[in-house]
């Protein structure tokens, strides 16, 4: 099947007539095709975005919008099978993770459309015969560009705030997973979003991507995805003086101290690197383990990595297979490397017989007294790969914790109040959970790194102030 463009509501191919394979990772068969698109149809979708913006788009008031994302939530949880399905086809995701992804983007939605008649401006203190006021202004066209691990959650974040906070939306999603947004732009021609207001454009990082983020008519940059290309988005948008949100990878630190509530900790533990298989952002890909609490720990949880199960998405096992080849290639020569230099395996789950050999299968690994400089304990493997390491107290936790360049999210396990608080405040991230994890997804909770993590924050209220300008009026009226 060929799937087009979404530019003003309608499928439109690329104007090269190009077309990108679209492979299910779980058998490696190619079943569709997409629109391979370049600089002009980048053009084509920023030309119609801001004729929207001046057009219908201006005609709407925050409570128009916020009836149209209501709607559009409404419609997603009607549609709830049909999009999880794409998803799990498109990206391997077992099934309840791929109907937990459609549940979450109904909820950025709903969650959107509460807030778009909640933004308002202030008035500040100023002279004697002034008025000075401030309000919040959309940027205008923003530029999303989606990695393909969580489309569907990515998208919501990032659309739904967008235009909530009054701007048009171009999407260029990962060449590796975009079938959901596709249908879902069509979803929001269903209930009313004005044509151009949300355009498609289907294609290669390095080519509708980079023409997305170079383009002058684009007036603010969402970007998730890696460091690597954050960096080189970051530059891009710079030339043409556009502001960027980046939200980047992370090798996050699970923090056990010894009084840990070790039973509830063990569950989130695991959960928190095998979800997505280990492809997630804020995946807990470290674990910090209190001396005294190591060796128990290590014998419960490599027990517990011996019964994770992956395989075939529709069997709804722990995890399903990576998005493709080369991510599978990158965990097993991470992993291999590992093991050369002596790193231990101290837990591995299974792949089950009934996964396809050409599917991206890889099983979930705990490694033990990972060192913290060793490549494995300083990159993101992007796979379901948990490097432990011990610690003997608080200052080593927290020296082990900023051991990377990364600074998105941190997990701490104490039940000594006092701790948690110096913990929370000494950590250098941008979340911290104190006995938990993710929050069960936090879509109120804004969300976003420092360091090589990215900046800027999205998630909650606060992503409508990245989406947004401040004005400034000063008013005269006495003594004219
Ligand atoms: P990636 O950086 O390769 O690709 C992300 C997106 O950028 C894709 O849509 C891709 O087509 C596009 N892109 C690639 N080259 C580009 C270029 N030159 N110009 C413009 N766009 C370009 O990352 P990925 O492999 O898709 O995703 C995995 C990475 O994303 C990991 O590092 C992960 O941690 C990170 N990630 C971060 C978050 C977060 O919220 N912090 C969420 C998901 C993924």
């Amino acid at each position: 099947m060929q799937h087009h463009n979404r530019i003003n509501h309608q499928g439109l191919p690329s104007t090269s007539g190009l077309t990108l394979p679209v492979i299910d990772p779980a058998t490696g068969e190619t079943f569709a095709q997409i629109a391979r698109s370049n600089a002009q149809d980048v053009d084509v979708a920023v030309q119609g975005a801001r004729a929207c913006l001046q057009g219908p788009w201006a005609a709407l008031d925050a409570t128009d919008r916020g009836r149209l994302l209501m709607a559009l939530s409404r419609r997603v949880s009607e549609c709830a099978s049909e999009l999880a399905a794409i998803e799990q086809r498109d990206c391997g995701k077992p099934t309840q993770q791929a109907r937990a992804d459609v549940v979450a983007l109904a909820r950025y939605f709903e969650f959107y459309a509460g807030a778009c008649d909640k933004l308002h401006g202030d008035t500040l203190p100023y002279r004697q015969g002034y008025t000075a006021l401030s309000w919040r202004e959309p940027h205008g066209v923003t530029g999303h560009v989606i990695p393909w691990n969580y489309p569907l959650q990515i998208f919501g974040r990032s659309v739904g705030g967008a235009l909530a906070a009054g701007n048009v939306c171009v999407v260029k999603p990962a060449e590796d997973a975009c079938l959901s947004l596709l249908r879902v732009s069509e979803l929001m021609a269903e209930v009313g979003f004005p044509a151009g207001s949300i355009q498609i454009v289907t294609g290669l990082g390095h080519e509708a991507g980079q023409a997305l983020c170079e383009h002058p008519g684009i007036d603010h940059i969402s970007f998730t995805g890696s460091p690597r290309v954050g960096t080189l988005v970051q530059q891009l948008a710079a030339a043409h003086h556009c502001p960027v949100t980046l939200e980047l990878g992370g090798k996050s630190p699970q923090i056990l101290f010894d009084d840990a509530p070790v039973d509830v900790a063990l569950g989130f533990v695991i959960n928190a690197i095998v979800q997505n298989a280990g492809q997630t952002c804020s995946a807990g890909s470290r674990l910090l383990v209190q001396r005294q609490l190591y060796e128990p720990l290590m014998q419960r949880l490599g027990e517990a990595f011996g019964q994770l199960r992956a395989g075939p998405p529709e069997m709804d096992l722990d995890l399903g297979p990576l998005i493709r080849a080369s991510q599978l290639e990158r965990v097993v020569s991470m992993l291999d490397e590992a093991r050369a230099d002596g790193i231990v395996t101290a837990g591995q789950g299974v792949v089950v017989p009934q996964a396809s050999a050409r599917g991206f299968f890889h099983a979930p690994v705990l490694l033990r007294d990972v060192p913290p400089q060793h490549r494995i304990a300083q990159e993101e493997v992007f796979g379901p790969v948990l490097c432990a390491m011990p610690f003997e107290d608080e200052q080593e936790a927290l020296a082990l914790a900023h051991a990377t360049a990364f600074g998105l999210v941190a997990g701490v396990w104490t039940r000594d109040g006092a701790r948690q608080l110096r913990m929370a405040k000494a950590l250098r991230c941008g979340q911290v959970f104190i006995n938990n994890y993710g929050a069960g997804g936090g879509i109120e909770l804004p969300f976003g790194g420092v360091g090589a993590s990215g900046h800027g924050r999205e998630k909650g209220f606060e992503a409508l102030m990245g989406f947004t300008r401040l004005k400034t009026v000063a008013i005269r009226h006495d003594g004219i």
